[in-house]
């Protein structure tokens, strides 16, 4: 057997079984988009590692060093947001190949720096070592919140309300964008950089976890349509998905129809948007949107409902229901998406 038959998520269960097993009161291990480690009396410590490696996440010559530097701390705040919590150190391992120009890492530093900067996060330690041939950088964050305030993906209920904070499907339209080397127009440009530079929703986040009718939450980090399923995993429920509801950006529909691109398909399953996906008890729905409005300049994106109907993912168009053939990416299968990606 294949790892490439498990799959990425099979893999991480199967391995993970003997360590969640037995933990300390109050710490949260591998499931969700951080560990959580109790602090002090009412604070947590939150940490998330993630890690960029070249041809697999980024082509050398085709992304900048500091879109690359921004990069790869912007994931690791992405995965600090959806646990509501505030970031607050680093920690980068490197792995570079004895050639590599010494100004390619100054502007990789730069721009994690500047973003560094802009969140107040400090690098306060990492490792550097040499590699026969690819880049590979691996950054931990810590982050802190107080422990009420935490989201898991493990707190959907039946009947909330599936909300998504940012638009879907540019990143991944983006990345086509680069891969079939289309050529370079204002939208195209803009949906490249959607790419390269993700919007984190750090503030949004750090508002929503305040909020009590804010139940689950999760990063869009592998598109909705694997996203959603972690939360209903570890919820232990269901989802209703509305196709017609999804928020995309007029660049994104205007571009899918001058490519003939799929915009649901590239909306459901194109990852990399670092947006995020709530579930909010749908009473308190309105009044909070308002808030949230009020605050942000910008509606949430009711997209559907959690249900009863444990384990089953029900996509609608304009209220009939439709099958997508989509999977969300995943590192060790082989999909539509995933070809594009590893083939690059
Ligand atoms: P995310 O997309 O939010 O970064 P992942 O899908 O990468 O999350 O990982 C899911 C969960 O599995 C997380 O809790 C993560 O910490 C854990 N995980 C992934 N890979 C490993 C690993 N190699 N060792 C231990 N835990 C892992
Ligand atoms: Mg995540």
């Amino acid at each position: 057997m294949k790892i490439s038959d498990l799959g990425e998520f099979n893999l991480i269960e199967k391995f993970s079984q003997r360590f969640v097993q037995h933990l300390d009161p109050g710490i949260v291990g591998i499931g969700d988009d951080c560990a959580v480690i109790p602090w002090s009396k009412n604070e947590s410590l939150v940490v998330t590692t993630d890690a960029l490696v070249e041809d697999i996440h980024f082509i050398k010559n085709l992304i900048n060093p500091q879109d690359l530097g921004y990069k790869s701390l912007a994931v690791n705040l992405s995965d600090i947001a959806a646990m509501g919590a505030i970031p607050t150190y680093a920690f980068l391992s490197l792995a570079l190949p004895k050639n590599i120009e010494m100004k390619w890492v100054d502007l990789f530093f730069e721009g994690l720096g500047d973003l560094a900067d802009e969140f107040n996060v400090m690098l306060l330690g990492g490792d550097t070592t040499s590699s026969k041939q690819a880049i590979m950088m691996s950054l931990t964050l810590l982050g802190r919140a107080l422990t009420d305030d935490l989201k898991f993906r493990s707190s959907a209920k039946s009947g909330d309300k599936v909300c998504v904070v940012g638009n879907l499907g540019d990143s991944a339209a983006g990345l086509k964008a680069i891969v079939e080397k289309k050529d370079l127009n204002d939208d195209i440009n803009d949906l490249i950089k959607k790419h390269y530079r993700p919007r984190i929703y750090l503030r949004e986040a750090q508002w929503l976890a305040k909020q009590k009718s804010v139940h689950a939450m999760i990063d869009i980090s592998d598109g909705i349509n694997s996203d959603i399923k972690h939360v209903m995993k570890k919820s232990n429920c269901g989802s209703l998905i509305c196709l017609d509801q999804l928020p995309t950006s007029e660049v994104l529909k205007r571009t899918c129809i001058q490519s003939n691109w799929n915009l649901n398909e590239l909306a459901v399953d194109g990852g990399e948007d670092y947006g995020l996906l709530i579930t909010v008890d749908s009473a308190d729905f309105s009044e909070m949107n308002t808030h949230y409005k009020n605050i942000f300049g910008k509606s949430l994106h009711p997209i559907g409902q959690v249900t009863g109907q444990v384990g089953e993912l029900e996509y609608q168009m304009n209220g009939s229901r439709c099958h997508l053939k989509g999977t969300g990416f995943d590192h060790f299968a082989i999909g539509k998406l995933n070809e594009v990606k590893n083939g690059r």
